[in-house]
């Protein structure tokens, strides 16, 4: 498992609306920040600047029921990310 802990049970299935990258987290709200974005702001910003208002780009594609359907989801989506390297994990 990459995006959760093993034997989650429930995870949300988010897409974000601004690079376009997916992921699951354990949190099933329907719109959250997303951590690519999120990491993104950090580096551009010094610490004597004010931080930017964190706009909520992740939305909810779906949630995922079920040890054997977040694996499933879990799986395809870090094969997506190292490119089918599964030998990195
Ligand atoms: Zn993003």
């Amino acid at each position: 498992m990459y995006y959760v802990p093993d034997g989650t049970r429930l995870c949300g299935f988010y897409e974000c609306s601004e690079c376009h990258s997916r992921f699951l987290s354990l949190m099933t709200a329907p719109s959250m920040i997303c951590p690519a974005c999120g990491r993104a702001v950090d580096y551009e910003i010094g610490p004597d600047e004010e931080m930017p208002e964190l706009k909520e780009d992740a939305k909810l594609v779906k949630i995922i029921e079920g040890e054997e359907e977040v694996e499933k989801y879990d799986t395809l989506l870090s094969l997506a990310i190292t490119g089918g390297d599964y030998e990195w994990i």
